[in-house]
Parts: C-alpha cells; sequence; structure tokens
C-alpha cells in the first residue's frame, strides 16, 4: 500500500536491524486519513470472506482494527494483555512471547465476544516472530471459530512469522513488507512498491 509506504519513509525511525518506530501515526499517535485508508484495504482484501468479527491485540492493534469493522460491518474484539476483573471467568486465554519487551504474557478474551458460529478476521499492528498473531489464532480455535485470515498494517519480511504463518496455510495480507533495516534504512519487498 503505496500510502503507507510512503508515511513510513517519511515518520518511521529504525531503531535498530529489527526494530521500526512509527509512533507518530500507529503506536502512540494515530493518523485517523491513514487509518481510514488502511481500513478500506483491509475490507477489500477479505470482502469476500463472510466475515463476523475481527480480534486484534490491545493497544496498537485497535486503531487500524476498528476502521476495518466499520467498512466490514462487523464488531472489533480486542485481546487484553492483562486480566480485568471484571472478566475473572469464562475467558480465552493464550500465551505470548513479546518481541519488543521480551517478556511472556497471557492475553484473553472474554467467551462473550467469539464464539463457533464466528469467522474471525485476526489483525495486529506488526508482523515479526508471529506470536501475538499466533495467541489469536490460538484463542480462534479455543473458540471452535473460523480463521479467515491474518490482517497485519507493518510486516517485517526478514523476521520469522510471516513464513511461520503461511507454513500453517493461513492467509497473511500485510499491507507494507518491509525487507530491511539495515544501515539505517527503511527497504520494502519489490512487489508491495507496486
Ligand atoms: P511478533 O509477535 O510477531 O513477534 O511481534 C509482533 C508484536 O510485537 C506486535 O504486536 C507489535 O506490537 C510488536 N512489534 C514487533 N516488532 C515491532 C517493531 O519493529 N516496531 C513496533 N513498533 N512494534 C513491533
Amino acid at each position: 500500500m503505496k500510502q503507507l509506504q510512503e508515511k513510513i519513509l517519511t515518520e518511521g525511525k529504525v531503531l535498530s536491524e529489527s526494530v521500526l518506530k512509527v509512533d507518530s501515526f500507529l503506536n502512540h499517535q494515530i493518523d485517523p486519513a491513514l487509518m481510514q485508508a488502511i481500513g478500506e484495504e483491509f475490507a477489500s482484501r477479505f470482502a469476500d470472506e463472510g466475515i463476523t468479527k475481527i480480534l486484534t491485540i490491545e493497544s496498537s492493534g485497535i486503531a487500524p482494527a476498528v476502521m476495518a469493522g466499520l467498512v466490514l460491518g462487523v464488531p472489533v474484539v480486542f485481546a487484553r494483555k492483562r486480566k480485568s476483573l471484571t472478566l475473572v471467568d469464562d475467558l480465552y486465554t493464550a500465551s505470548v512471547h513479546s518481541f519488543t519487551k521480551n517478556e511472556t504474557n497471557d492475553i484473553s478474551v472474554s467467551k462473550a465476544f467469539i464464539g463457533s458460529e464466528d469467522v474471525v478476521l485476526v489483525m495486529d499492528d506488526f508482523l515479526a516472530n508471529g506470536q501475538a498473531a499466533l495467541g489469536l489464532v490460538d484463542i480462534v480455535e479455543q473458540a471452535d471459530a473460523a480463521l479467515s485470515g491474518i490482517g497485519i498494517v507493518i510486516e517485517k519480511g526478514f523476521q520469522t512469522g510471516g513464513n511461520l504463518l503461511r507454513g500453517r496455510g493461513i492467509r497473511v495480507e500485510s499491507l507494507a513488507i518491509v525487507s530491511s533495516l539495515e544501515h539505517g534504512k527503511v527497504e520494502f519487498l519489490e512487489e508491495e512498491m507496486v
């Protein structure tokens, strides 16, 4: 998605050879117009899938997921990273190792919001080693729901997540695929530039 790639090139900060900071439009401050375009792009890519629900993870997955949910006309559920006091029973939980924080946390979703009748689109802001996405897929499986695919805003194609998920036969749609962050420079997979 050209508009997203241009935003990454102008505002993204390469923190290391494996971490990209995009807190001016996605991870801290949010660009609503860009999020709307992102939501429309996901909605058109998954238009024919009969999606009934989007599942993402707090906090940075929520903005793009809400925009896609608005266009698809379906509710958006976000997995919580901490169990809330009002959500003690009837939870699906999965363990997720965080790439950026190097710690493992449980994520949880109330059983009230995903069930066997659902066709779920999993979404997240970044795909690195695929652990967050796998945790969400685990929850879809616990719910006996159907997984339509995974929508990712920025995939780092040089890390293992994309292959791991696609290798399981899961459809992964990434709006920008970063092929390298070497020498402080963001490069995209060729096919994504057209
Ligand atoms: P994974 O679970 O695929 O290893 O990592 C994905 C999660 O880690 C995303 O939810 C995202 O929050 C975070 N993440 C991974 N890599 C990056 C990165 O380069 N930049 C930012 N801002 N977040 C990242």
